[in-house]
C-alpha cells in the first residue's frame, strides 16, 4: 500500500512514518521543513520537500504518485500562536487542507486520516471527554482542524472518501530506540521543557498557575505516548478499508498534574529540576482527559506506553542522546 504522509518530518508524523515503514508500507513524505527535520524522516521513505499552499507543487505530487491512503499532519499547531496570528490557521491551515483534498479527490483516494485535536472541546460537559462531546473549538488552531473535519464530511458524501479524525490529547514521549523524538524551536511543551531544565539548558521551569480547581492546583493533562498514537493511525488506516468514516478521541484516559509530571521527571533523571509558580497561561483549561472507549471498542486499540514514567523515560533517552535535537553532532 502506498501512502502519503504530509508533515512526516514533524514530531508525530515522523513516528508514524517510521512505524509505517517498519510494517512494509510504501511511504511518501511531503513536508516544507519549516518546523520539521529532514533527519527525522525514515531513510526508506521517499522524501519530497514542498508546501501544501503551493497548488502546482501539490498537483505534481499527485501526478508523480498514486496513493492508496493519506495521513495529514502538516499544519501550524500552536494554540497560543493561533490567538496572535489567526490567519496562519484560519487561512493557511485551511487552504493547505483544501489543496490536498482537492488533489486527493481528483485522484480518487479513498482513505484519509486527519491529525486533529482535543482543542475542539473547549467547553466539555463531562470529563473524561467522550467522542460524542459537542464541538467548541478553543482557538483558531482548533477551528482550523474543525474546518478540515467539515471538508472531509463533504469529501465522503461527494467522492466516497472514507476518513478518520484522530483527536489527540497531549502527545509526548519518543521512539524507544531513541533515534527520533521531539524537537521544536522554540519549545513550548511541558515535558521537553522540563527535560531541558534537567539537562541544564534552562535554569528553571515556570508552572503556569497553581490556582486551578485540581488536586494540587496545577493543570491536569492526558499525556499519550507518540508510539501509541502511531499505532492508532495504522489501525485506523487499515479499518478504513470498510469505507466507513470515524472520529476518535485519543488519550490514556488518565490525567496527571504538572506537579506529578515534574516529580516523575525528577525521579527518572535524578536531577532537582527547579520550578517556580507563575501566572496562568491564557486559554489553558484546568483539566483535559480523554475517553478513548470508542477506538478501544471499535479498533481494539490500547495504549501500551501509558504510564507517565515510561513516557518520560523514552523522552529522556531521546533528549540525553540528542541534547541539541536533530542538530546534535554525532
Ligand atoms: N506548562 C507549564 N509550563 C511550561 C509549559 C507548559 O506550566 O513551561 C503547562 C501548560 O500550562 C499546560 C501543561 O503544562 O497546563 C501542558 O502544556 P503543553 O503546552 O505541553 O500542552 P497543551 O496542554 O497546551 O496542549
Amino acid at each position: 500500500m502506498k501512502v502519503l504522509v504530509t508533515g512526516g518530518a514533524g514530531y508525530i508524523g515522523s513516528h508514524v512514518t517510521d512505524m509505517l515503514i517498519e510494517r512494509n508500507y510504501d511511504v511518501v513524505v511531503f513536508d516544507n521543513l519549516y518546523t520539521g527535520h529532514r533527519e527525522a524522516v525514515h531513510p526508506k521513505a521517499t522524501f519530497v520537500q514542498g508546501d501544501l499552499l503551493d497548488k502546482p507543487v501539490v498537483d505534481k505530487l499527485f501526478d508523480d504518485h498514486r496513493f492508496d491512503g493519506i495521513l495529514h499532519f502538516a499544519s501550524h499547531t500552536l494554540v497560543g500562536e493561533s490567538m496572535e496570528k489567526p490567519w496562519l490557521y484560519l487561512r493557511d491551515n485551511a487552504v493547505a487542507g483544501s489543496n490536498l483534498l482537492e488533489a486527493a479527490a481528483r485522484q480518487g483516494v479513498k482513505r484519509f486520516i486527519l491529525s486533529s485535536t482535543a482543542n475542539l472541546f473547549d467547553d466539555p460537559e463531562k470529563i473524561p471527554i467522550v467522542a460524542e462531546e459537542r464541538i467548541v473549538p478553543g482557538s483558531p488552531y482548533g477551528e482550523s482542524k474543525y474546518i478540515i473535519e467539515r471538508y472531509l464530511h463533504w469529501m465522503e458524501r461527494i467522492y466516497g472518501m472514507a476518513y478518520c479524525c484522530l483527536r489527540y490529547f497531549n502527545a509526548s514521549g519518543a521512539h524507544p530506540n531513541g533515534h527520533i523524538g521531539e524537537d521544536h524551536t522554540p519549545e513550548y511543551h511541558l515535558i521537553p521543557i522540563i527535560l531541558q531544565v534537567a539537562l541544564g539548558q534552562r535554569e528553571k521551569l515556570t508552572i503556569f498557575g497553581n490556582d486551578y480547581a485540581t488536586k494540587d492546583g496545577t493543570c491536569i493533562r492526558d499525556y499519550i505516548h507518540v508510539m501509541d498514537l502511531a499505532e492508532a493511525h495504522i489501525l485506523a488506516l487499515e479499518a478504513l478499508a470498510d469505507g466507513k468514516s470515524r472520529k476518535y478521541n485519543l488519550g490514556n484516559g488518565k490525567g496527571y498534574s504538572i506537579m506529578e509530571v515534574i516529580q516523575t521527571a525528577r525521579d527518572v533523571t535524578g536531577q532537582t529540576i527547579p520550578a517556580t509558580v507563575g501566572a496562568r497561561r491564557p486559554g489553558d483549561p484546568g483539566t483535559l482527559i480523554a475517553d478513548s472507549t470508542r477506538i478501544q471498542n471499535e479498533l481494539g486499540w490500547h495504549p501500551e506506553f501509558g504510564n507517565l514514567r515510561t513516557i518520560i523515560e523514552t523522552a529522556w533517552n531521546w533528549h540525553q542522546s540528542h541534547p541539541q535535537g536533530y542538530a546534535t553532532k554525532k
